[in-house]
């Protein structure tokens, strides 16, 4: 079976005048479809290089990642611009909506760039708007939201035109925790069996809401790896622990 987001042996080193920075070190792991995976570690540890890496805005020193089978590594940038546009939906602590776009006008957005028709752009979003509660919300500007309807808005965004892949980090930001509980509950609901998604997050209640969890120190993956094959294979997989 093809993963949704598979990643072979990746690294990323940063240069930086004579020092490297090395990101991430030959990670591996799987992500099915239909999963949401939690992706938990210190403050650089390489947590964002990880979700950069699987969304197509950074490419790997060395390793592959596959999104769908396809090798996003050694895809041309107008591929990867594409694969962002289309299967990959992102959601981030801030800065998240285009300021001079209402509500409905942010979600829409994404698929009028990929070729949608106005009206029917307008109608999912619409749409999506209503599966994260804000419907009467629509034609707000995001300065006239709170925060936490900012990343609900950022949440219909990032699944619309049945986006496969849903990356988030740390999405709940400086929420409090009942909306950040809320946040993750929504994000959980728009993973469907075509669809998966990972979840970088500081706070093991978030990750709960995860089917799995994988930790990275110092751009190592230490535990709660998928079964993988060869000799990469030191971690065992942790308990399913989606509540
Ligand atoms: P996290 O999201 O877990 O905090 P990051 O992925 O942002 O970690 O960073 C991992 C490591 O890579 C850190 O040491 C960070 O300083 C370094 N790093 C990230 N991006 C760059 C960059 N563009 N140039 C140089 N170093 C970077
Ligand atoms: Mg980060």
């Amino acid at each position: 079976m093809t993963a949704l987001l598979e990643f072979e042996r990746v690294s990323r080193v940063h240069r930086e005048g004579e020092s490297e920075v090395h990101a991430l070190d030959e990670v591996s792991f799987r992500i099915e479809y239909g999963e949401l995976v939690a992706v938990m570690g210190p403050s650089g540890s390489g947590k964002t290089t990880l979700l950069n890496l699987a969304g197509g805005l950074d490419t790997p020193t060395s390793g592959r990642v596959l999104v769908g089978g396809v090798d996003v590594s050694a895809s041309s940038g107008e591929d990867r611009a594409a694969l962002r546009r289309r299967s990959v939906g992102l959601v981030f602590q801030e800065y998240n909506l285009v300021s001079s776009l209402t509500a409905l006008e942010n979600v829409a957005l994404p698929l009028e760039l990929d070729g949608t028709p106005s009206g029917e752009a307008q109608a999912q979003a619409h749409r999506l708007l209503g599966l994260v509660g804000l419907d009467d919300r629509a034609n707000q500007f995001p300065d006239r939201l709170s925060g936490g309807q900012r990343q609900r808005v950022a949440i219909a965004r990032a699944v619309a035109g049945s986006r496969q892949l849903i990356l988030a980090d740390e999405p709940t930001g400086a929420l409090d925790s009942v909306l950040g509980e809320e946040i993750i509950r929504l994000l959980r609901a728009q993973i469907g069996p075509r669809s998966g998604g990972v979840l970088v997050t500081h706070d093991p209640r978030y990750a709960a809401w995860a089917n799995r969890t994988l930790f990275l120190a110092d751009g190592k993956l230490i535990s709660g790896t998928p079964a993988l094959t060869g000799p990469g294979d030191l971690l065992s997989p942790s308990a399913e622990s989606a509540p």
